[in-house]
């Protein structure tokens, strides 16, 4: 297995403000090229558009009553809009999807209730039609990108007892170092780009991995292709002592280590998902936190002997 420090593999994971705009996804390509010229495989997951996931679940509720065409429009204005603000032109994948949300709403009605099953395959729509975009443009930037659907990279850890709600809806996955992928990837290309938040069960379902989770995605497969780096790509550049938006005198916290970034965001800070740490502590992957509007900065750090060694508050959250 290769060791992580000389890994050509890197995860950058970003969240749905990163991929939502024209300024932020030139940002991206900018990263991704830096990236390739230092000699790294770079493997981008990335969520839904921001608020699309909530979206989708207003879409499932209004199928219901059967009053769901305003949202389903809203959603396709949105992925349309930024299609076109990116210059990338018709995408027939882009209209399949909204055919089949169309179709399945429509069958909702029908029906008159939304299985855990169906759920998460509606949702899950937003990181594909994200995705879908992303990679269409990486591609228009000359990048090498090729897409992958993250359901043929992460499979959901068997919890017998597990009410069919959390199996579909907050899935957890395995991540255990995965040499038949890196070959693989290596094979195909040098840039890809994969969903948060999807996975697939053993009978190949769509599961989901809990709302926030594409961390966890990022971590999972960081874990699996043995990375030399998991970065997380953000509205703010690292962990900060308080919320920066609320408290300006917060300072940002340079390096940390994996028991202090774990219980920084499991105690409510909202930069990354508590189920992150695991995967990237276990294999002692570096996980960074970087800022897609100042990628010049540098964030947070999280490594084994990350922190300074005291005991001292390091951050104070609200929930
Ligand atoms: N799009 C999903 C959510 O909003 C996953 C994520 O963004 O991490 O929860
Ligand atoms: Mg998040």
């Amino acid at each position: 297995m290769t060791n992580s420090p000389d890994s050509p593999w890197i995860v950058l994971k970003f969240g749905g403000t990163s991929v939502s705009s024209v300024t932020n996804w030139k940002s991206v390509a900018g990263v991704l090229r830096s990236r390739l010229e230092a000699g790294l495989r770079p493997v981008v997951v990335h969520s839904a558009l921001s608020g699309i996931t909530d979206r989708l679940e207003q879409l499932l509720e209004k199928a219901l009553s059967g009053d769901w065409e305003p949202v389903m429009a809203q959603i396709e204005q949105r992925h349309r809009d930024l299609a076109s603000d990116l210059g990338i032109g018709e995408l027939p994948e882009l209209d399949q999807y909204f055919t089949e949300l169309r179709r399945t709403a429509s069958g909702i009605h029908l029906i008159g209730e939304v299985s855990d099953r169906l759920r998460a395959r509606v949702m899950a729509t937003g990181e594909l039609m994200a995705t879908t975009l992303g990679a269409a443009f990486l591609a228009s930037e000359g990048l090498d990108v090729h897409w992958l659907d993250a359901r043929s990279l992460l499979e959901a850890t068997e919890r017998p007892g597990a009410s069919e709600r959390a199996s579909f809806l907050s899935a957890a996955c395995n991540f255990e170092p995965d040499p038949a992928l890196q070959q693989r990837l290596a094979d195909i290309g040098k840039v890809f780009v994969t969903q948060g938040f999807i996975a697939r069960d053993a009978r190949g379902d769509t599961v989901l991995l809990g709302r926030g989770g594409s961390d966890t995605s990022g971590a999972y497969l960081a874990a699996k292709l043995g990375a030399r780096q998991f970065e997380i790509w953000t509205d703010v550049p690292g962990m900060f002592t308080a919320n920066p938006h609320t408290v300006p005198s917060a300072r940002l916290l340079r390096s940390l280590d994996y028991d202090e970034a774990q219980e920084i965001s499991s105690s409510g800070a909202k930069v990354l998902h508590p189920r992150c740490i695991l995967p990237v502590k276990q294999y002692a992957i570096p996980l960074s936190v970087h800022s897609t509007v100042m990628p010049e900065v540098e964030g947070t750090v999280v490594t084994a002997t990350g922190g300074d060694g005291d005991a001292r508050v390091k951050a104070v959250c609200t929930k």
